[in-house]
């Protein structure tokens, strides 16, 4: 007989694993259905997020970021090292330990909420008011009942037709995280996050990077002068070579190197490198899924639609996270999976995304919440703007991490907050007092008004609070 759960929810990334664990805690029964397999072949919950994104990543991007600083940054604080050296085996051993620790931690969570893992591929065979989802591991079929469905299938790199993946020469984002000797030359296809993150920790490590990039304006969603500033300090003193504007032509991997015909402001030209990391862009995963078993639709670029409450036209089948609309951010995911336990549950949550936080790991790091002056003048909007410069802090000093600024627009008549612009150490941090007061409505004079520790770098945004109404004190 088959099992019969009150909440199935298919994708165990950072949407599906949180949804599972809300509605187990909220006293349902669950389960949570997940096909990813790591490089051992085992299930490995956790998805994109934990398995090949949020967490390797940024496991990377702190080790290389620790090499480059005892390399470049030590002397200035008047330590001198010597004879130091690179073990990339150890460094990316370290990477799969968290890895392996934090998905594993999921196993852990499951059992203690009594949330039923299932691993393996999840197909809807047929809705009504009970949905029949069969579920393919290997050999193993087996097709559970829920009353209620949560998909959580998440997205995939995209690639371009003319470079196929191969994770050898030509890698996603999962190779990007594994190459096992820093390349000497390393190109980028695609200067968004994952360009810029994967390209700063290979250029630390040594390699030397080009990223291509095909818009001609530099991280166009960000803040128009942190795009500016960061351009320059990634490419003059980091040492990026970023190419805006490019157009790719080919791409042919052969005799160990791949080569990259395009055409660059200058005209036609050609890059020849030992890895190239495709990063243009993620797709939602809705492959397997079946969804006409359920008459759900998906839209042109392949998004379920759902509501503003994750709802899609299916009775009691929900989507969140990367398949559905709206930032592919793991935080955006497992609030949406909350939201939809809680809304099952018959509560009144839901995802504000307004005011989701957007950090690129970077150094320094790029944070921001709500609208950049660009949609303020767009719509028209009447605003104030302050500023203040991580040069003038004394902690940023102290850190010898002085680059970069925290700028806040608030409603010119209103002085509510409208948006937070950071570009700094620790932006991944600060950003979170900017989305703590623009949920509760908070004008500038709020944070201005507020006491900021001392020395820290959270009064680079109390000064710049001030300085939305001229009364900065340090500058
Ligand atoms: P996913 O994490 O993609 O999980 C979906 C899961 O569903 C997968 O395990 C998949 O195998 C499984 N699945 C798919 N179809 C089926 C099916 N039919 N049956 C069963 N299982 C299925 N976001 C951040 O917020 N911060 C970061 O620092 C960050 N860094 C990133 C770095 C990289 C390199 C990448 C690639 C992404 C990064 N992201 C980051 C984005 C983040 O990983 C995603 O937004 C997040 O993982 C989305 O969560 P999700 O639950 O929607 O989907
Ligand atoms: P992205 O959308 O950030 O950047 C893709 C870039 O590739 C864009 O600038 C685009 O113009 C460019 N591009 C597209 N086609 C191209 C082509 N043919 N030639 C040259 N350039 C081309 O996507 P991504 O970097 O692949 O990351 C995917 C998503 O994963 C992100 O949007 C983000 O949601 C998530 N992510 C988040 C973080 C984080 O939160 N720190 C880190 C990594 C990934």
């Amino acid at each position: 007989m088959s099992q019969t759960f009150d909440v199935a929810v298919i994708g165990g990334g950072p949407g599906g694993y949180v949804a599972a664990i809300r509605a187990a805690q909220l006293g349902f029964s669950a389960v949570c259905i997940d096909n990813w397999k790591n490089a051992k072949g085992k299930p490995s919950l956790g998805g994109t997020c934990l398995n090949v994104g949020c967490i390797p990543s940024k496991a990377l991007l702190e080790s290389s970021e620790n090499y480059h600083r005892v390399i470049h940054s030590f002397a200035d604080h008047g330590i001198q090292t010597q004879g130091v050296t690179l073990d990339l085996a150890k460094m990316l051993a370290r990477k799969d330990k968290i890895v392996d620790q934090l998905t594993g931690g999921i196993g852990f969570l499951f059992k203690k909420n009594k949330v039923t893992s299932m691993p393996g591929l999840g197909r809807f065979v047929a809705g009504g008011d009970i949905y029949q989802i069969e579920v393919v591991d290997g050999e193993k079929r087996e097709t559970i009942s829920a009353k209620h469905v949560v998909i959580a299938t998440g997205s995939v790199s995209r690639d371009l037709p003319i470079a196929k993946i191969d994770n050898q020469l030509i890698l996603d984002n999962e190779g990007a995280l594994a190459i096992p000797s820093v390349p000497k030359k390393l190109g980028v296809i695609g200067a968004g996050v994952i360009g810029l993150e994967m390209g700063s920790v290979w250029k630390r490590l040594g390699a030397e990077v080009t990223i291509l990039e095909a818009l001609p304006e530099f991280l166009g969603a960000v803040d128009e002068q942190v795009a500016a500033d960061a351009l320059k300090i990634f490419t003059k003193e980091q040492g990026l070579a970023i190419e805006l504007g490019v157009k790719i032509k080919s791409v042919t991997p052969a005799n160990n190197q791949v080569t990259i015909e395009y055409d660059g402001k200058d005209g036609a030209k050609q890059l020849i490198v030992d890895k190239l990391i495709m990063a243009v862009g993620r797709a939602p995963n809705t492959a397997g899924l079946n969804l006409d078993a359920v008459s759900i639709k998906v839209d042109a670029k392949g998004f379920i639609q759902v509501d503003n409450h994750c709802r899609t036209i299916a009775n009691n089948v929900y989507a969140v996270g990367d398949v559905v609309r709206g930032p592919m951010l793991a935080h955006k995911a497992s609030e949406e999976g909350v939201a939809v336990a809680e809304l099952i549950a018959g509560q009144k949550s839901h995802v504000n995304l307004d005011t989701i936080p957007w950090v690129i790991y970077t150094a320094p790091e790029i944070a921001w919440v709500g609208e950049t002056e660009k949609q303020l003048k767009a719509r028209s909007a009447e605003y104030r703007a302050g500023s203040f410069p991580f040069t003038a802090n004394g902690r940023a000093k102290g850190l010898g991490e002085t680059h970069g600024f925290v700028k806040i627009l608030a409603d010119a008549k209103t002085d509510r907050i409208l948006g937070v612009h950071i570009l700094g150490p620790f932006a991944s941090e600060l950003i979170t007092e900017a989305v703590v007061a623009m949920e509760f409505g908070a004008s500038s004079e709020d944070i201005a008004r507020i006491v900021h520790a001392h020395p820290s770098l959270s009064e680079v945004m109390h000064e710049a609070a001030l300085a939305v109404d001229k009364r900065a004190v340090h500058i």
